[in-house]
């Protein structure tokens, strides 16, 4: 499978991993490795921009910054034609802001509706703007191991329902939402749509303007590989940007940034979703891995991720369901996103073995081990290693 893949020379880009005790890793879902391309990105930063135009720099080129990779990113990932993606803060501020907006669009309505399932930031988020605006969430009961349906979605909506907020692949089993049905619900019921695509984004393609989506937010450090903590980004479909208001506008969303004028007005399209300064070096990171993607192909990155998580459940079937684990994923292609979960009791204490052992994978409570399989940067014979390793690793100590 390795030499069939045309994605193989791709794994050359990133840096090396240095530590000799790994075998496998299975993590890339959570944190993305590095590319050398960063280094020379963040350096070139550094050394020619920041060192030698000093201030200049937002002049040259910074300031814009978070549109011209939202116009990439939409481009190579998000089905978004230009205008419509930037790049700020953190996905739970994007989200926090992107809800207040999309709330904005919808007076009079009082209901958000969530599944209980949703990662823990979407959840905590939901609940503290309801309290703030005396809304009430409306829970969806998901399934954690798969997630939530079109039909869930349709059974929660009324004339009170303001925003459904989902996440687009599921975080811990990794189904894939139905976009294009649920988008079509929530606009029936005459209500906003907003998208965490944070295990999406690099992974699974999205077409968010041919879907009808209203807003979408995803984070850049899991499967874009821009780095620890580098800045997120929001999508707000060009129709919704002339008329919306966001929670924390500040001199950077302002019309005339320069102006310092006494009252605040927002700037004309995507850029009136920012609030302050941006990140550029987190920026140099989210260039390259969006560059990257690029060059790849979201398609055949989506291609060969559904082959490495068809091996990686074949592999779990014939090795570790003997042992107890069950899969918490689904088996159907279609539905399934980067990643697959299996779960078992003794879980926590099965991936803190392999942890230790080299097998990087990740555990989420309360007894899933998660597979991340990147396919920039991972190998099938590198997935097949690190299972077979999990299968003797996890046979000792079960023994
Ligand atoms: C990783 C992840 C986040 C992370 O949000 P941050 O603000 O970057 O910490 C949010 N939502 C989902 C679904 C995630 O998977």
């Amino acid at each position: 499978m390795d030499r069939q893949d045309p994605l193989a020379p791709f794994q050359d880009r990133f840096v090396p991993i240095k530590d000799p005790n790994v075998v496998a890793y299975l993590d890339g879902n959570s944190l993305g490795r590095p590319l050398h391309r960063t280094l020379e990105v963040v350096q070139e930063l550094v050394t020619s921009q920041w060192s030698s135009r000093m201030i200049r720099g937002w002049q040259e080129g910074w300031l814009h910054l978070p549109e011209r990779i939202g116009d990439l990113l939409g481009g190579a990932a998000l089905g978004a034609e230009p205008g419509q993606v930037i790049l700020a803060d953190s996905t739970s501020v994007c989200l926090y802001k992107a809800l207040h907006a999309a709330l904005s669009l919808r007076p009079g309505r009082c209901e958000i509706v969530t599944d209980t399932d949703n990662f823990p930031t979407d959840r905590y988020i939901v609940e503290s703007i309801a309290r703030d605006k005396g809304l009430m969430v409306r829970w969806i009961e998901s399934d954690p191991a798969a997630g939530v349906t079109a039909q869930q979605v349709i059974d929660a909506l009324s004339d009170r329902t303001a925003v459904v907020t989902l996440s687009h692949v599921a975080y811990r089993s990794a189904y894939i939402a139905d976009m294009r049905a649920i988008n079509e619900a929530v606009h029936a019921a005459g209500a906003m749509v907003v998208w965490d695509l944070c295990h999406t984004v690099g992974s699974v393609p999205v077409h968010l303007d041919a879907t009808d989506s209203d807003f979408a937010v995803g984070c850049t450090y899991k499967f874009l590989n821009a780095g620890p903590g580098a800045p997120a980004f929001i999508y707000v479909r060009s129709e919704h940007q002339p008329t919306l208001a966001q929670p924390i506008p500040g001199w950077m969303s302002a019309a005339d940034l320069y102006a310092m004028a006494p009252e605040y007005r927002a700037a004309p399209g995507i850029r009136a979703m920012l609030s302050g300064t941006p990140a550029i070096t987190g920026l140099a990171g989210v260039m390259a891995g969006v560059e990257l993607l690029s060059e790849a192909g979201i398609e055949q990155v989506r291609a060969k991720s559904t082959d490495l998580t068809r091996l990686a459940i074949a592999l779990s079937d014939a090795w570790l369901t003997p042992l107890g684990f069950t899969l918490a994923s689904p088996r159907d292609d279609a539905l399934r996103g980067g990643h697959v979960t299996v779960s078992h009791p003794r879980a926590e204490e099965l991936a803190r073995i392999l942890i230790d052992s080299g097998v990087i994978i990740d555990f989420r409570a309360p007894d899933g081990i998660r597979i991340g399989l990147s396919p920039l940067s991972t190998s099938f014979t590198g997935l097949w290693t690190a299972l077979d390793r999990t299968r003797i690793l996890a046979s000792e100590a079960l023994a």
